[in-house]
């Protein structure tokens, strides 16, 4: 049993030894960076809303942020724009998997923000007149929510860049459909760029909780977004955040969240914590094995699951 999140010490090494002999899934092979990754690698991190932040072991460690990046593309998207990114980019589950060649019919939008289409676009329509002015731009922003400058992985930028076929594909397709308006390549060198920024656990958890708490970072104090700008993302994690294993998700764990290749997830559980689970194994949907479990045990164990009804 974990201690409730005002309790001192919640023992989230014990919570991480019961983990590490689930053995499940595999780690991703996408890049030679992700598929180099410790599958043993495991951390956990939580950030309450005065700021103070409760870590399990390696919870220091590095690693590529990957699609966990999404929710805060997003929201700087919707920042920039003054919201108007809401009619550029559909908010609707896809039920299929995070690099479907598919876009909105219709429209010819990308489904929603939390798949690839959806964060080649929304990393289109940050400001910046130019991909290395949004590249700066997006680097600003991630600061922001982290409360600390964070560097990238030139070559988890350069391979996913390159190696990136279907999302160069989706960029295509986008702008096909007149959807995206920088050239397919810049699209993805952007998006690849934001994919390859490395966070640690306890640096994710303090982004989920800006999110969480309204879009003020809670280590920093500063206002990263308007409460409006973190309540739309946080909602559309909830419903969009772990592809097609989202509704499986809300209901065992109950959390917004977004998941990730590099096997971590990023918990925003609105008005009262956010928190980070990394563990490189992932299932089928993308989803870290180990960092659902967490997850599982952290929601029943901290009363965090969304439709509780005490
Ligand atoms: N950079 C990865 C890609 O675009 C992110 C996917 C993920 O983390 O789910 O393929």
């Amino acid at each position: 049993m974990i201690s409730p999140p005002d309790a001192a010490t919640p023992d989230l090494d014990a919570l991480r030894s019961r983990l590490l002999p689930e053995r499940g899934g595999q780690v991703d092979d996408s890049i030679p960076q992700l598929a180099d990754a410790d599958p043993d690698f495991c951390a956990l991190s939580l950030v309450l809303p005065d700021g103070s932040v409760r870590s399990s072991r390696q919870a220091d460690v590095p690693f590529s942020v990957q699609s966990a990046v999404k929710p805060f593309l997003f929201a700087l998207a919707l920042l920039d724009t003054d919201g108007a990114a809401l009619d550029r980019v559909g908010i609707e589950p896809t039920g299929e998997s995070f690099d479907a060649l598919k876009l909105e019919s219709g429209t010819g939008r990308p489904p929603n923000p939390m798949v690839n289409a959806g964060a080649l676009l929304t990393a289109s329509l940050v400001e910046g007149a130019d991909a290395e002015a949004r590249m700066v731009r997006i680097a600003r922003g991630l600061a922001a929510f982290a409360g600390r400058e964070l560097d990238v992985d030139e070559d988890v930028a350069h391979n996913e860049h390159l190696l990136g076929d279907r999302n160069h594909a989706l960029a295509h397709l986008m702008r096909a459909e007149g959807t995206l308006e920088p050239t397919a390549d810049d699209a993805v060198a952007v998006y690849a760029r934001a994919c390859a920024t490395l966070v640690d656990a306890e640096t994710l958890a303090v982004m989920g909780a800006t999110l969480a708490l309204g879009g003020v970072n809670p280590r920093s104090g500063e206002r990263v977004v308007p409460e409006r700008v973190a309540r739309d993302v946080v909602s559309v994690m909830a419903t969009c955040g772990v592809y097609d294993g989202s509704g499986r998700w809300m209901r065992a764990v109950g959390i917004p969240a977004k998941s990730s290749v590099s096997g971590a997830i990023v918990l925003s559980v609105p008005g009262r914590i956010g928190g980070a689970v990394v563990s490189p194994p992932l299932d089928e949907q993308g989803t870290s094995v180990r960092g659902r479990l967490a997850s599982e045990a952290l929601s029943d164990d901290l009363a965090l699951h969304s439709f509780r009804s005490g």
